[in-house]
């Protein structure tokens, strides 16, 4: 993928007015892979008037329509699958086989089933002697992180061009490419000139100008809970909508009566996928103390396995932090059982598997989100100390439950203060709304209920 030295607005690559570049580095070995424009206010304003201008038009195309060209989006990932790995692999540095099984694979199947859903949806219903229409909201300002670029996305983009909205899109800093990549997709699949425009730029200037944009209809985040609470205000402020995907602290809660050695195992692997960098990790493992020595082991072999086969964490500064959190935990008192803050390797921004035991819920490692290889493991009494401990953060984002029987974990989960559960490692499903609870966030995204958040009801009375 050869980077774009424009901004895709209304259907055309354009300049940006001023001359600013953001630098795209491979994290993997720190070299400059790249250069994107730093949009300013002015060019944020350029994409929101052309989103304004095609949102009458592309808000009255049938949903059949709106379905094809979703459809036709979803064929054109197919077919750049391999270069979608790619490039996500050079700009975020993660395993070239997870770009390519997670990374480029998850967006298709989510376009595909927005696809399904523009044609199927019931975007009108009867309520008495009301007809209730679901219209599109209008123009969405979509602000998305680097964790899993394409699919944060694909999570906003598909909804909204599904619901009739018409879309500003302001990805993260350091990875430009795949959203490069998503504009061409788009204008390969006919979706109609200023319906999604790109602006690539840096978040205090790019993002808060589309933020505060008198033209945007709806905010769509997702990001860091201390950023989203910014925007939440400013939005706010203006009365805006506003959709908020934030960070996570996620428990998985393993109940005496499980399979400790999958549980422990799945769990790892939870936390290790993407060097750490997914919100809805499970980086704090509950296990009740007559089984915790044999649990700590388990997860310190199991890290160990991962050597440095997971890759570097996106930038300096996130490897700096999760260093930073690993001393922290050290200086706290826990019992470092795999890993530790010495860098793996000279080159790269890597950091070690980590695993800490002995931790209490009050210490930093297990109350704050630290977005890196990190597990820490602590150890409960009884049930009800587990559901404290697994419910004592300011998070809700998922989870996990393990129990020799389905239904013992279900009524655990049902008392968790979180927006999903995985039961007994239960699998991904793109069509489950996926959301959080408590400063998590606001709204839900995937499956009709990720459809909704774009929709707007009028109802006629007869
Ligand atoms: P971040 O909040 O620093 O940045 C996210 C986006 O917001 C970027 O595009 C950035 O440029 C932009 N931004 C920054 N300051 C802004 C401002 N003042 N106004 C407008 N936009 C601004 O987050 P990050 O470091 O890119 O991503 C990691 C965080 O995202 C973690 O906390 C993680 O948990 C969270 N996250 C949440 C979900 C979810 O679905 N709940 C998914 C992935 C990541």
């Amino acid at each position: 993928m050869k980077p774009h030295d424009r901004l895709y607005i209304d259907g055309a690559w354009r300049p940006a007015v001023g001359s600013d570049l953001i630098e795209v580095v491979n994290p993997a070995d720190e070299q400059v892979i790249g250069h994107v424009p730093a949009a300013s206010a002015e060019d944020v304003d350029s994409a929101v008037r052309a989103a304004r201008r095609a949102l009458p038009d592309w808000a009255a195309t049938p949903p059949a329509e709106r379905s094809a060209r979703l459809a036709a989006l979803r064929d054109v990932l197919v077919a750049r699958q391999e270069e979608i790995a790619e490039t996500v692999t050079a700009e975020l540095g993660s395993p070239l086989k997870l770009s390519q099984a997670v990374h480029a694979a998850v967006p298709v199947a989510v376009v595909g089933s927005y696809a399904e859903l523009a044609a199927t949806h019931p975007f009108e219903e009867k309520v008495g002697n009301s007809t209730v229409h679901l219209e599109p909201i209008g123009v969405v300002g979509a602000i998305t992180p680097w964790n899993y670029p394409l699919h944060q996305i694909v999570a906003k983009a598909a909804p909204a061009l599904a619901a009739g909205c018409t879309i500003v899109l302001k990805p993260a800093e350091d990875t430009p490419l795949t959203a490069q990549l998503f504009a061409e997709a788009v204008h390969e699949a006919g979706v109609p000139a200023g319906v999604f425009n790109l602006v690539t730029g840096l978040g205090p200037v790019a993002g808060q100008a589309l933020v505060e944009h008198p033209g945007v209809d709806l905010v769509s985040f997702t990001g860091s809970t201390a950023v989203g609470r910014r925007i939440g205000a400013v939005a706010g402020g203006a009365l805006k909508k506003v959709a908020l995907e934030l960070g996570g602290k996620s428990a998985n809660v393993i109940l005496p009566s499980a399979d400790l050695a999958r549980a422990v195992n799945v769990g790892v692997a939870n936390v290790m996928t993407n060097s750490g960098q997914t919100c809805s990790a499970w980086t704090r493992m509950l296990v009740h103390t007559d089984r915790y020595e044999e649990a700590v082991e388990l997860a310190a072999t199991a890290a160990a396995k991962y050597g440095d086969r997971i890759g570097p964490v996106v930038n300096a500064r996130q490897r700096d932090r999760v260093r930073g959190y690993i001393e922290k935990g050290l200086a706290e008192g826990a019992r470092l059982v795999a890993g530790g803050p010495e860098a793996p390797r000279e080159r790269g921004y890597h950091v070690s598997p980590t695993v800490f035991a002995d931790v209490t819920p009050e210490m930093t490692i297990a109350q704050e989100e630290i977005f890196g290889p990190v597990l820490t493991v602590l150890r409960y009494e009884d049930e009800e100390d587990a559901l404290r401990i697994a419910n004592g953060t300011v998070y809700g984002l998922a989870g996990a439950v393990w129990a020799g029987d389905e239904a013992e974990a279900v009524s655990f989960a049902r008392r968790m203060d979180t927006g999903q559960v995985d039961i007994n490692g239960g699998r991904f499903n793109p069509l489950a709304p996926f959301g959080g609870y408590k400063q998590s966030g606001v709204g839900r995204e995937l499956g009709a209920h990720g459809l909704t958040e774009y929709l707007q009801t009028k109802s006629l009375q007869f």
